[in-house]
């Protein structure tokens, strides 16, 4: 089993996760976009790799792979579309992995990338996520490469999962996309009480991850664009009535892209 998870800090605001097996010195780690503080970490908490999971191709999140592919011979896993090297397993919509004896659903979540797959472990009181950069704790990835209705799309097959889910994204922009969120949803109360948590933890230097999937549905305006008051806002702010959820994705992604 998993015994615990870890974020370990990489360049400015990345978190590659570090998942240790309960019953040996096994270390996975999610989206090695650095190889040398992935080494750190495990000479100082004498571990050893051999399981490492890709979601997408960019490099802040492959660019140690080949490093630890070599140093250590990992099983890599990862999506197929973008033929990044050294996969050892591709995987697919419908996928399942065991890994520490936790299964994990494969998801096929194309927006930010087209390649971006998720990680989803839905074994009750155990639910978890790691799902890159699509859903941010409060925020989305930004379109890349694919299109507003792709997103819409892969964001609902996230938030429709256990609400206990916990969610690891893959960078600590939080706080910027909470700053964003009171702009779109600013009479949120939910939202209101998890901006004052969530600078509380920033104070204090802790990561404000991992998120849950109950609390997106409460405070990510990308996951609230069927709410009256986003859908208000949006109104408000193009000067014309959006015509559904995928109109709303897409005038809230491009203001924040501008934000
Ligand atoms: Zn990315």
């Amino acid at each position: 089993m998993i015994k615990s998870i870890h974020p370990i800090p990489a360049f400015t605001d990345n978190y590659i996760w570090a998942l240790h097996a309960s019953d040996s010195k096994q270390l996975a780690v999610v989206d090695p976009g650095d190889a040398a503080p992935v080494v750190a970490y495990m000479q100082a908490n004498g571990l050893q790799l051999s399981h490492v999971l890709i979601t997408h191709h960019h490099p802040d999140h492959i660019g140690g792979l080949q490093q630890l592919k070599s140093a250590y011979d990992p099983v890599v896993y990862g999506p197929e579309p973008s033929g990044i090297a050294g996969i050892t397993d591709f995987l697919h919509e419908g996928d399942s992995i065991n890994l520490f004896g936790h299964v994990f659903d494969i998801l096929e979540v194309p927006g930010h990338t087209l390649d971006h797959i998720a990680y989803s472990c839905q074994q009750a009181g155990q639910a978890m996520l790691f799902c890159g950069d699509t859903l941010f704790a409060a925020g989305c990835g930004r379109l890349f490469e694919g299109t507003p209705a792709m997103m819409v799309e892969s964001l609902a097959k996230l938030s429709s999962l256990d609400p206990a889910t916990r969610v690891y994204c893959t960078h600590e922009y939080t706080l910027a996309n909470l700053k964003f969120a009171s702009a779109a949803d600013g009479t949120n109360e939910d939202l209101q009480r998890r901006i004052s948590r969530e600078e509380d933890k920033r104070r204090q230097d802790l990561p404000t991850l991992p998120s849950t999937i109950e609390l997106e549905l409460a405070t990510n305006p990308f996951l609230r664009c069927s709410d009256s008051k986003v859908v208000a806002s949006i109104a408000d702010r193009t000067g014309m009535e959006p015509d559904g959820p995928v109109e709303v994705f897409a005038a809230l992604r491009s203001w924040k892209d501008k934000f």
